[in-house]
């Protein structure tokens, strides 16, 4: 299958750069630069020869090396040797998560932030909170 270069892009952005199975960071000059520094390709989640389509939204960035070692096994049991679960975040959906995390962090700062400090303590607690929850990598949970 030929993609564009707009679908290797897409397919790219999906996981925010990153391999989606080692979530190891990718170099998108060297797409299909076997050897080269976060050399990448297009992945199958699903295998062609298990009945994986060519369907977009079944293709990811995966590491060379990732992929040629994943073979016909699936996606999932590579990732949960590694300890991961799922695909990196694409970059819409990790600005949604860190949202979150920094409402969580802000409300779970507000009361030691009182107890220490009072009132004002509550919202520099809060504020403290928020951006510690912003900070976090949602890809690490
Ligand atoms: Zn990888």
């Amino acid at each position: 299958m030929r993609l564009t270069e707009d679908q290797v892009n897409d397919i790219f952005d999906r996981t925010s750069s990153k391999c989606h199975l080692c979530h190891k960071k990718l170099s998108f000059k060297n797409y299909a630069r076997y050897g080269k520094q976060g050399a990448w390709e297009v992945e199958h989640s699903v295998p062609r020869a298990c009945g994986g389509s060519d369907r977009l939204n079944k293709l990811y960035a995966a590491c060379i090396s990732c992929n040629r070692a994943k073979g016909a096994r699936t996606t999932r049991s590579i990732r949960l040797r590694r300890g991961l679960t799922r695909a990196p975040m694409s970059a819409n959906i990790r600005e949604a998560a860190k949202r979150w995390k920094a409402l969580g962090g802000g409300l779970l700062g507000i009361v030691p932030g009182a107890m220490l400090l009072g009132p004002p303590g509550a919202v520099l607690g809060a504020a403290l909170g928020a951006v510690l929850g912003h900070e976090q990598d949602p890809d690490n949970d």
